[in-house]
């Protein structure tokens, strides 16, 4: 079974409402779904145009589906304000925001139970890598974070490979050593969960993907898409994104 190469956009705290509502407004057709993730205070806008084959998201949600959190928001409001997926664990938040695997654990629990498409990011820091810790800071991430998910989870859950040294620094991973890194975390979902849920799931790779980037991306057999920061931020280079993934410019 082929899959289609996956864009998922992450706007981070940028864009005030009518920003990312003009924004999503001039971006070219797409062909295949693509996703951003956008701030809170934009989920319902965007989501309400309903524009094809775009998924609107949530950056993060609190475990809990309410209560005394204050300034925190739960997987069943963003769901009913539009978000079709959250993005969990991004590096951003486990560093600013101390969050353990066991925390983004109960988060990508709480994505599921509110019919959320859970994206897990994980990713070694420069210093795991000199070290020759990324594998095994990379699989207690993974394994820990996604910690009693069952199986058929696995139809519906992406895991970005988001190495901390490359995110928003300009210095991409090249794709044959993400492909490699994307070929063991596949083994490791086959080995504790099943061949089926290892070819299921989506891996995508992020960190300083960009127009010159994503081709070489593509042709990696373990890369089934990108999980784009910056370049997603300005037309010009999203539209390319997009336009490369379609084929229109290879
Ligand atoms: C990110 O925020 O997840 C990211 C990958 O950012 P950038 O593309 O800017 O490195």
């Amino acid at each position: 079974m082929s899959k289609q190469f996956r864009v998922v956009c992450n706007w981070k705290m940028n864009k005030t409402i009518s920003e990312a509502v003009s924004f999503v407004k001039e971006i070219p057709p797409l062909l295949a779904p693509n996703y951003i993730a956008v701030p809170f205070t934009a989920l319902n806008a965007l989501a309400s145009l309903d524009i094809p084959m775009l998924q609107i998201g949530a950056q993060n949600i609190y475990p809990q589906p309410e209560g005394a959190f204050t300034g925190e928001i739960s997987a069943p409001q963003v769901r009913e304000a539009g978000a079709e997926f959250v993005i969990v664990g991004h590096s951003e938040r486990r560093q600013l925001f101390a969050e353990t695997n066991e925390f983004i654990n109960k988060k990508v629990k709480a994505a599921i139970l509110h019919d959320l498409l859970p994206i897990l990011c994980i990713g070694e820091s420069a210093l795991d890598r000199e070290n020759g810790q990324a594998a095994e800071v990379l699989k207690t991430q993974l394994l820990e974070s996604l910690k009693e998910i069952e199986p058929k989870t696995f139809r519906n859950l992406g895991i970005a490979y988001e190495p901390v040294w490359a995110i928003g620094t300009g210095k991409a991973s090249t794709a044959q050593s993400a492909q490699e890194v994307h070929f063991m975390l596949r083994n490791l979902i086959q080995e504790h969960w099943g061949e089926d849920e290892a070819q299921e799931v989506f891996i995508l790779y992020g960190g300083s993907v960009s127009p010159d980037s994503i081709e070489e991306l593509m042709k990696q057999p373990d890369i089934d898409g990108v999980l784009v920061g910056g370049a997603s931020l300005k037309i010009k280079t999203y539209s390319k994104i997009i336009e490369l993934v379609r084929g229109d410019l290879s």
